[in-house]
C-alpha cells in the first residue's frame, strides 16, 4: 500500500500529465513518509532519490537521503547518486504549519522557489518539475522564471487535495537551460 494519502495526488497529477516514464532519473524533495517516492518507483523510474529532513523508511528501488535540500552539496550529491542529471524533480515540501495562514503560505512559497532553483541545477534538458504551491499572491513570483526556463507551465489541483486548502501544484515540462541566461 501507499505510505501517504499524498501518494494519490501524484498519481492523479501523473495520470493527467504523463510525467513519469520508464528509465527516468527522479528526485523527490520532501519525501517523508515516502508515498511519492513509492509512486515514482512503481511507475518505472530506474533511479529515484528521495530527500527529507526526517528519516524515511527504506523504499525498495529508491535511495533515501536524510538532509536539507538547501544544503549546497545536495545537487551534486544527488546527481552522483542518480548517475546523471534528473529527468524530473518533484517537490511536495511543506513546512511545519504555524496555524497562521499568511505565514504558512509564505513559507511554502519559499520552499517552492528553493525547489525551482534546485531543479534548475540538476535537471537535464527537456526535464520536468512539479511543486506544491499556494493559490494567491506570491505564487506569481515564480511564474516568470519558470515560463522562461520551461516550454510549458501549468497549474493543477488534484482531486485528492482537500478542496478547503488553497494548495495546488505547478507542473512545468520541457526544461530549456539555454534560455536561463537570456
Ligand atoms: N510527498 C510525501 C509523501 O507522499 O509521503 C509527503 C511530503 S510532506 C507533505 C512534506 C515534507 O517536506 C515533510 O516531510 C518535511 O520534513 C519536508 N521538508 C520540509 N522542508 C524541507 C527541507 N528544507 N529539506 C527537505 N525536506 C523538507
Amino acid at each position: 500500500g501507499w505510505r501517504s494519502r499524498a501518494a494519490f495526488k501524484l498519481i492523479e497529477i501523473d495520470d493527467r500529465f504523463k510525467l513519469i516514464k520508464p528509465g527516468m532519473r527522479i528526485i523527490d524533495l520532501g519525501a517523508a513518509p515516502g508515498g511519492w517516492t513509492q509512486v515514482a518507483v512503481k511507475r518505472g523510474a530506474s533511479h529515484v532519490a528521495g530527500v527529507d529532513l526526517l528519516p524515511v523508511d527504506p523504499v525498495s528501488g529508491a535511495e533515501i537521503v536524510e538532509g536539507d535540500f538547501t544544503d549546497p552539496a545536495m545537487p551534486d550529491r544527488l546527481k552522483e547518486l542518480l548517475g546523471g542529471p534528473a529527468d524530473l524533480v518533484l517537490s511536495d515540501m511543506a513546512p511545519n504549519t504555524t496555524g497562521h495562514a499568511p505565514t504558512d503560505h509564505l513559507r511554502i512559497m519559499g520552499l517552492a522557489e528553493g525547489a525551482l532553483d534546485f531543479a534548475m541545477q540538476v535537471l537535464a534538458e527537456g526535464g520536468g518539475f512539479v511543486a506544491k504551491v499556494f493559490q494567491g499572491g506570491s505564487e506569481r513570483q515564480m511564474l516568470e522564471p519558470m515560463k522562461k526556463a520551461f516550454a510549458s507551465v501549468k497549474h493543477v489541483k488534484p482531486p485528492a487535495s482537500r478542496k478547503e486548502s488553497s494548495e495546488l501544484y505547478v507542473v512545468a515540462t520541457g526544461f530549456r537551460p539555454d534560455r536561463l541566461n537570456s
